[in-house]
């Protein structure tokens, strides 16, 4: 942050705190009255894309009371967590001082706070609402049969080999109805924060509508096409555990529960 922009950012931080109860551990400033200015990691642009990311959460979930009420307040701090872009725990986001972020990510990790203030009941739900389950064992079988699209303990770095199918993932995640992706690392947390970024994305106009879209379409392109966002892969064989009827996402049991969840037609306690 650079000082010339410090009102700027001090007038975000006054608006996420008052209207969202968001804290953000902020890195910037004087180190002492005498001292230096100290850049830090945020951004402008960052500290606006986060405001603006929160926005949309509190929007899809009817306002800024009910967010409240859903997250019980949370804490975002930078930190360095190797490879990933982002992690959340109950109260507390961290994003990563390597590379920037994006509003995705954002959402994401809000979903899995919203979900850990729930005591991780939220994603249960969803697993249990959308069909699904999770069965190591069974995962191993179907591995140990042939029927996966992975190698025996782990992806493979070629298309069609990468682990999306139900079941094939480290989790042993059998997943129902449709998700808009799935990968080794797929679980039913990781379910719910992506249906969470799906609903608050899809069909809205905003800064995440295009990437939701992207999700979806790219299963209409042909097996061993390199898709600008998402690379290669055998896209057409995953249409039918990924592409939702008509193109819809909205047509989905996920979104429908999300909907459910935040219209309050879900028993969360
Ligand atoms: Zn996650």
């Amino acid at each position: 942050m650079e000082r010339s922009e410090v009102q700027f950012a001090e007038a975000t931080l006054a608006k996420l705190k008052g209207n969202y109860q968001v804290d953000i551990l902020s890195d910037w400033g004087y180190e002492n009255p005498d001292g230096e200015w100290k850049l830090g990691t945020w951004t402008k642009a960052e500290l606006d894309r986060l405001h603006n990311a929160i926005t949309f959460v509190a929007d899809a979930m009817g306002g800024n009371e009910t967010f409240i009420r859903n997250l019980g307040g949370v804490t975002i701090r930078k930190a360095d967590m190797g490879s990933h872009g982002g992690e959340a725990l109950l109260h507390r986001v961290s994003l990563s001082t390597k590379g920037t972020f994006s509003s995705w990510t954002v959402v994401h990790e809000f979903a899995h706070a919203w979900d850990a203030n729930h005591g991780w009941k939220l994603s249960r739900l969803l697993e249990k609402y959308t069909g699904g389950y999770t069965s190591p064992v069974l995962s191993l079988v179907k591995r140990l049969v042939g029927l996966s699209d992975s190698g025996l303990f782990n992806p493979e770095k070629k298309p069609g080999r990468c682990g999306r199918r139900p079941g094939c993932n480290a989790a042993g995640y059998f997943y129902g109805d449709k998700p808009s992706g799935s990968n080794w690392k797929f679980n039913r947390l990781e379910d719910f924060a992506e249906s969470v970024a799906m609903y608050v994305s899809w069909g809205r106009n905003n800064d995440l509508s295009n990437w939701a879209e992207a999700r979806i379409k790219r299963y209409l392109l042909e097996n061993g096409t390199s898709d600008r966002n998402f690379g290669v892969d055998n896209w057409t064989d995953y249409a039918k555990y990924f592409y939702p009827e008509g193109g819809d996402y909205s047509k989905t049991l996920r979104w429908r529960f999300v909907d459910d969840l935040v219209q309050g037609r879900i028993r969360t306690i």
